[in-house]
């Protein structure tokens, strides 16, 4: 351990919405406040969820911010309408801890999304929900997978005023570079803890510190040592760990500028 009780987190990407964590809400929260994480992001993936996302926050103001969005791998289930429905919850007034739209992006990892009509209709709602975020000054955490020269040309024909972060980032440094050229943050997540993930490591290492959050994807992409179990918010520690051990800076320097950054873009 290395003094890090001592430093706030920013879970900037935990679906604490899914199970388990909403069969006990207030040990959820307890097990990652005891840990350091004093702020978590919660992005939605489907319509059903932003009723439920909008209570949970209102209900723990202090711990959670949302995000509101259609995410790419139920492009199948989305409709026009959700994004009607998406719109409608923006402008009511009273949501304001609706701190940015997601999760959206592309994903072109799974063979069926990736077929022509699946991966238009992808770009489609993609767009669309960038050109919201711009309506109603939000940031934007995005999704790709197998998608990122796609989505750098989209991010570079429509400029997202607020920039926003490429979650769960896994790519090259000069992937990475672009991104940020662009206005984007990288979220680094559990793939830097896997000694296999050189391209990742090496990169997340040389980019600029002003540029990188941390997040954990729970219930998803548990840290290394952990595979098969389900990840938690507490969990960003071990993050944040690897990641000290990848960079040259101080731990306080690294976790005080992240600390930081996450709450600028979410603000
Ligand atoms: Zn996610």
């Amino acid at each position: 351990m290395i003094g890090i009780s001592k430093y706030q987190f920013y879970d900037t990407h935990a679906h604490l919405d899914f199970e388990p964590f909403t069969d006990d809400m207030p040990r959820t929260i307890d097990l990652f406040l005891n840990a350091g994480i004093k702020q978590v992001m919660i992005p939605a993936v489907t319509r059903d969820k932003f009723d439920r996302l909008i209570n949970i926050s209102a209900s723990n103001p202090n711990v959670y911010t949302i995000a509101l969005g259609l995410h790419p791998l139920y492009i199948q289930s989305h409709t026009l309408s959700d994004l009607d429905y998406l719109e409608t919850l923006l402008c009511t007034k009273d949501n304001s801890q609706i701190k940015a739209i997601g999760e959206i992006g592309l994903d072109a990892f799974l063979m069926h999304l990736s077929e022509e009509k699946l991966f238009k209709k992808q770009i489609d709602f993609l767009q669309k929900q960038l050109e919201m975020a711009n309506r109603y000054n939000l940031p934007v955490i995005l999704h790709s997978r197998r998608t990122h020269h796609v989505l750098l040309s989209i991010l570079k024909k429509i400029t997202v005023h607020r920039g926003g972060v490429i979650h769960g980032f896994s790519g090259s440094l000069e992937q990475a570079l672009e991104f940020i050229k662009l206005g984007y943050k990288i979220g680094v997540g559990g793939i830097i803890t896997y000694p296999r993930a050189n391209k990742s490591r090496l990169a997340i290492s040389k980019l600029p510190l002003e540029s990188l959050l941390l997040e954990t994807d729970s219930p998803d992409m548990p840290v290394y040592g952990r595979q098969g179990k389900v990840n938690r918010s507490e969990c960003l520690i071990e993050i944040f760990q690897a990641l000290c051990t990848l960079r040259e800076e101080p731990a306080k320097v690294i976790a005080e500028q992240i600390w930081e950054t996450s709450n600028t873009l979410f603000h």
